[in-house]
C-alpha cells in the first residue's frame, strides 16, 4: 500500500508550507486539496453558476470535467494558468462556499484519491484524515491561534505587494473557521487518531522536523 501523510487544520495554520516542505523532503507527491475547492469555485463562477445549494448538482457535474494540472508550483485549468486567480482572499471564501455542498465534496473524492502514488503522498486539507484517507498511517492536525494565523496571512499579502488589513483578515478567518467547523458535511475536526501540532510559537521548519520525527518513529 502507498503511504499517505495527512495534514489537516484550519485556514492559514501553516499546513500548506509544512505539507509542501514535507513532500519535498520525503520525495512524495503532494495533494493541495484546498486548491481543488478553489478551482471548483472559480470554474463554477465562470460557468455562471451560483455558489449555493440551488446549483449543487451542476457544480458537481462540472467537477467531473475539470482539466486540472499542477506543475512546478503552477496550477492550470483547461490550459489557462490560474495560479494567482485562486490565491486571493475572495477565492478562499468562494472555495469555502462550494465546499459546504455535499455533492461537490463527493465529486472531488476520486480526484483526490488519484493523487496517491509511490513512494508516497502528503495530503493537505481539512478532511484528509477523517474522510479522504482514513487508513493513513500518520495524521497530523495542525493548529495555531487565530491571531497568529491572521498575522501570517498579513505577512504573505504584504510580501506579495498586496494591501492588507489585519482586523479584516482576522474577521474573515474567523468567519471561515466558523463555517468550516459548523457545516454538516465534513466539519473541520481532528481524526480520532490524529496527532495535534500547535504551531503558534514554532516556525514552519520546526513543524516539519516534528512531523518527520513522528513519521520516522
Ligand atoms: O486550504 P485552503 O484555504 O486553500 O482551502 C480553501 C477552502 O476550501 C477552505 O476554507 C475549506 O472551506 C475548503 N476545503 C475543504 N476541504 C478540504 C480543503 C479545503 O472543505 N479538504
Amino acid at each position: 500500500t502507498i503511504p499517505v501523510i495527512c495534514l489537516d487544520g484550519p485556514t492559514a495554520s501553516g499546513k500548506g508550507t509544512v505539507a509542501a516542505a514535507l513532500a519535498q523532503t520525503l520525495g512524495y507527491a503532494f495533494l493541495d486539496s484546498g486548491a481543488l475547492y478553489r478551482i471548483t469555485a472559480l470554474a463554477a463562477i465562470r460557468a455562471g453558476l451560483a455558489l449555493e445549494a440551488s446549483a449543487e448538482a451542476e457544480i458537481a457535474a462540472l467537477v467531473r470535467h475539470l482539466d486540472i494540472r499542477f506543475e512546478a508550483e503552477q496550477v492550470w485549468l483547461n490550459g489557462e494558468n490560474i495560479t494567482t486567480a485562486i490565491r486571493t482572499e475572495e477565492a478562499g471564501m468562494n472555495a469555502s462556499r462550494v465546499s459546504g455542498l455535499p455533492a461537490v465534496r463527493t465529486a472531488l473524492v476520486a480526484l483526490q484519491h488519484s493523487f496517491r502514488c509511490l513512494p508516497g503522498l502528503v495530503a493537505d486539507g481539512r478532511d484528509m484524515g477523517t474522510i479522504i484517507f482514513p487508513q493513513a498511517p500518520l495524521k497530523i492536525f495542525l493548529t495555531a491561534s487565530a491571531e497568529a494565523r491572521a498575522q501570517r496571512r498579513y505577512q504573505q499579502l504584504i510580501a506579495k505587494g498586496d494591501s492588507a488589513n489585519m482586523s479584516a483578515l482576522l474577521a474573515d478567518l474567523q468567519e471561515r473557521d466558523a463555517r468550516d467547523m459548523s457545516r454538516s458535511v465534513a466539519p473541520l475536526r481532528p481524526a480520532q487518531d490524529a496527532l495535534l501540532l500547535d504551531s503558534t510559537h514554532c516556525t514552519a521548519h520546526e513543524a516539519v522536523q516534528q512531523v518527520l520525527a513522528w513519521w520516522q518513529q
